[in-house]
């Protein structure tokens, strides 16, 4: 049977810039309206929680055509006064998306520049609040967990690669792949096996004492890759993973992803490269922060 790994419900991010005090006082109305219903939800207060979405949906939607002071009415009764000479902009970067990942897929998101790709990562690396809906990672709902634990679940459920690999360069292959371990309390012996295991996994167990100045590009990367997997997290995000890689590279990249992938890992990777995205198995199409289409070959 599929097991959800990641479950995003109407997952919604607005930008509010410059004077748009309607705008802003009913994005305040919709962000403390959600704050009380996931409350209700752990507390298991049904007739609050129906009543709370059906409020949260009518004030989402009039926000999303732009009519702050109903949205603001719908929620707390008050009436806003119209102000058309406020000026700013609002941006809808994530426009309600909802979406499940199984456990062992490898997802590729795509979509032109400003669809909401690296906002919706920012989301789901818990490095930002959505402004409504929910994450839930391992069936957790990760928007109703206080923020001093985020760093906690973040680094033991999640890892990261990034386009410029940020290894530390005053340090070896090894130690940059123990680096996460650390945190996790692991002792100093321990961490060099088991980084080296990673290493191994990765095709570098014979450069385990190189610095990243030593290595090629995409041998950086897949030091970076032994670094995100090294302590076995749910999920791995790619950011343009393979954006400073030359096709050599990029392939001998992603033929790594797909190996550490058949062995049951998790992948999600934003990437602009219509060649990383043919070699995942689902690729999801962004536009204006939602999720214009997907091709799921896990369906087929
Ligand atoms: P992509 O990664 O697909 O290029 P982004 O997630 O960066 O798209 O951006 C989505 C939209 O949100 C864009 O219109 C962008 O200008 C806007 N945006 C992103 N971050 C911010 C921010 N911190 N403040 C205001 N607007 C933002």
């Amino acid at each position: 049977m599929t097991e959800s790994i990641l479950k995003l419900n109407n997952l919604t991010k607005t930008y509010i810039i410059g004077n748009r005090k309607n705008a802003l006082k009913a994005q305040k109305a919709i962000q403390k309206l959600h704050k009380k219903y996931e409350h209700d939800c752990e507390k298991g207060k049904n007739s609050c929680i129906k009543e709370d979405e059906k409020l949260l949906k009518k004030a989402q939607s009039l926000f999303a055509i732009e009519n702050y002071e109903e949205s603001y009415q719908t929620i707390t009764g008050k009436v806003l006064k119209k102000r058309p000479k406020d000026r700013g902009t609002v941006v809808h970067a994530l426009n309600g998306i909802d979406l499940i990942i199984n456990k062992g897929e490898l997802v590729a998101i795509v979509g032109p520049s400003g669809s909401g790709k690296s906002t919706l990562l920012n989301m789901l690396g818990l490095l930002d609040e959505p402004t409504a809906g929910q994450i839930l990672i391992q069936g957790r709902n990760i928007t109703a967990i206080k923020a001093r634990e985020l760093p906690n679940i973040r680094s033991k459920e999640l890892g990261f690669v990034f386009q410029s690999f940020n290894l530390v360069t005053t340090l070896t292959a090894l130690e940059n792949v123990m680096i996460p371990l650390r945190y996790a309390g692991i002792g100093l012996l321990k961490r060099r096996e088991m980084a080296k295991i990673a290493l191994e996994q990765v095709g570098l167990g014979d450069r385990l004492n190189h610095s990243p100045n030593e290595l090629s590009g995409g041998q950086q990367q897949r030091v970076a890759i032994a670094r995100s997997i090294v302590n076995s997290p749910s999920i791995i995000f790619g950011d343009e993973l393979t954006g400073e890689l030359d096709s050599k590279m990029t392939t001998e990249v992603m033929g790594l992803i797909s190996q550490l992938n058949k062995k049951g890992q998790t992948f999600i990777i934003v990437t602009h490269n219509p060649e990383v995205a043919k070699k995942c198995k689902r690729i999801i199409y962004m536009k204006d922060g939602r999720i214009e289409k997907e091709i799921n070959k896990y369906k087929a």
